[in-house]
């Protein structure tokens, strides 16, 4: 694992989210990204090393839409840059970790992303993502 690469967090208004977080970090965001097969739109902010994704639901069926329900918004994820992101599942699944995604697949921000299971990694949902070349 190289570094924290993003933080998630988790909103009901994207728009509303967005002209929060300018303000708080004092910089637009600089990508919007929908990703259609998890139901999501993203919006991505930067500083220095690190982001912060913003994550809103599409449709009421979303994983985002199903996690504001349970524990509303907050915090969601933390996303680890990994070099070689399936050695770094086959590594985990060894060490007895829980993957969602068993294979690597397409994300927002041109990543490759795997999530882990929060039951396996005391209550965070880790997300694995490497840069796509
Ligand atoms: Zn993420």
């Amino acid at each position: 694992m190289n570094k924290i690469e993003h933080l998630g967090i988790a909103v009901k208004d994207l728009e509303a989210a967005n002209k929060l977080y300018s303000v708080l970090l004092n910089t637009k965001p600089y990508k919007q990204e929908a990703v259609e097969s998890e139901g999501v739109i993203t919006s991505f902010f930067k500083m220095g090393e690190s982001k912060i994704e913003l994550l809103a639901a599409t449709n009421p069926d979303s994983p985002i839409a199903k996690f504001i329900e349970k524990r509303g918004e907050g915090i969601h994820h933390i996303a680890f840059d990994v070099t070689d992101i399936d050695a770094e599942i086959s590594r985990l699944q060894a060490e007895g970790f829980e993957l969602i995604n068993k294979t690597s697949k397409p994300g927002a921000d041109n990543k490759l992303i795997a999530f882990l299971h929060p039951k396996s990694t005391g209550g965070v949902l880790v997300e694995l993502c490497m840069e796509r070349k």
